[in-house]
């Protein structure tokens, strides 16, 4: 299987000059073997590549389009906001309608800062705790993604709690020192933690819903169990709500679950597919930032004028056209008919899926963490990601991905792409 004429031109040439030829390596296609398509456009679900082929899309720009592609609420707001000044360095009146959006939506943000990516929000969410707390340990799960900075970037082999080891080269092992990886819901290896070390952790981080090591769940009160623990011990609990923040609710899985974390991250769908990222918490802890604290953290374009412009756009949007009812009800339809087709073929799955994320697991093995995630048939799923793209159906390129609708997908949609995956199926 392989890529058209243009793209793999195009592919080509970019390797000479980009590492890998992407800027992002999941990008590569390197988990299913073969080169990536290159984009020309995209509008609504479909996307549309340099040679001219179209695809129904389930990634959504790995989230942040949760309106679908090129919705003219945000392309007509950036026309119009960029004709004033595309970045200032001075603050513009974008950043204070953003942090009333998000302070009035989040119950939990009293405070918010804004910064250009995932990555920053979570990497400047654990300096703040560390410096609030005046405490080094940072506590967070295998197979829960935060982004790149140095101290997150640890992921450490699973089942015993174990110092973390870096995930990357260049990550300085004194750095991951103080990064305990603990397996995800695992109550035991929490409390044992806390028992042991709990005056030394300054945040315990976790992705609200784990959703980038396949998609998993949290069992039964242990989200509960999270918080009433680091309440305890004086850490504070920060909700990595980069992926699932305003694209599960408007209070994100805090809301759902109703957890109150101390700090939280955000990006993706606030930014309305411009470069945006975002922190927030408590006011106490938030004012231990510069310039008010000593925390230092800034940014040449946080709080960028047309980024701030086009998330709010998607923002007002999603809640004007009830938007999460409505991901509710195309999420639902797509994996009751999902299960009924994966049943009717007889091949093992696992779904799970809350509104509009959903993840496909080829095994019969109950996905609780991310060792049942690795453990899924990978030369099946390649086989079934070809099959899918050669008719025009872009799933991840990868079975360790999380799978986004939006609102531009309709029921024809979902059941044209059932019906793909049925031929699919069919021909493995
Ligand atoms: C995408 C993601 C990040 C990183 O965000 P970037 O904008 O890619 O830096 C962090 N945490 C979670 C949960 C994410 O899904």
């Amino acid at each position: 299987m392989s890529s058209g004429a243009l793209s793999q031109k195009l592919f080509a040439t970019a390797r000479e000059m980009i590492p890998g030829g992407v800027n992002s390596p999941v990008r590569a296609f390197r988990n299913v073997g073969g080169e990536p398509f290159f984009v020309r456009r995209a509008k609504g679900s479909r996307i549309e590549d340099v040679d001219g082929k179209t695809y129904i899309d389930y990634i959504g720009s790995w989230g942040p389009n949760i309106l679908g592609h090129a919705p003219t609420v945000v392309t007509n707001t950036i026309h119009e906001v960029a004709k004033d000044g595309v970045s200032f360095g001075i603050p513009n009146p974008f950043e204070v309608e953003m942090a009333r959006t998000v302070t009035d939506w989040v119950p939990s943000v009293e405070k918010v800062r804004m910064c250009n990516s995932g990555t920053e929000a979570t990497m400047s969410a654990i300096r703040l705790a560390r410096g609030f707390t005046g405490r080094d340990l940072i506590v967070k799960f295998d197979g829960c993604y935060h982004g790149h900075s140095d101290s997150l970037l640890v992921a450490a082999g699973s089942g015993a709690l174990t110092h973390g080891e870096p995930d990357s080269a260049g990550v300085p092992a004194d750095f991951a020192r103080n990064t305990v990886v603990l397996p995800y819901n695992s109550p035991e290896a929490l409390e044992a933690l806390f028992a042991e070390k709990g005056e030394c952790i300054a945040a315990v981080i976790v992705e609200s819903y784990p959703a980038n090591a396949g998609f998993v769940l949290p069992q039964a009160g242990y989200l509960d169990l999270l918080s009433s623990l680091t309440k305890k011990h004086g850490s504070l609990l920060i909700f990595d709500e980069v992926m699932t923040g305003f694209r599960l609710g408007k209070a994100g899985v805090q809301g759902l679950e109703n957890i109150t974390p101390d700090l939280s991250c955000f990006g993706k769908v606030i930014g309305g597919g411009l470069p945006v990222g975002a922190f927030g918490g408590r006011a106490e802890v938030m004012d231990q930032l510069a310039p008010d604290g000593p925390v230092y953290q800034a940014g040449t374009l946080s709080g960028n004028p047309l980024a701030m412009a086009a998330g709010l756009a998607q923002l007002k949007e999603l809640d004007k056209a009830s938007g999460y009812p409505r991901l509710e009800q195309l999420g639902a339809h797509f994996e009751n008919g999902l299960r009924t087709l994966l049943s009717e073929k007889g091949v093992p799955h696992r779904i799970n899926r809350v509104g509009s994320m959903f993840c496909l697991f080829f095994t019969d093995r109950e996905i609780v963490n991310v060792e049942d995630v690795m453990k899924q048939d990978l030369e099946f799923f390649r086989k079934f990601f070809w099959g899918c793209l050669d008719k025009g159906i872009y799933l991840a390129p990868s079975p360790y991905e999380t799978g986004f609708l939006s609102l531009a997908h309709t029921e024809a949609d979902l059941d044209d792409t059932l019906g793909v995956f049925d031929e699919v199926l069919g021909s493995i």
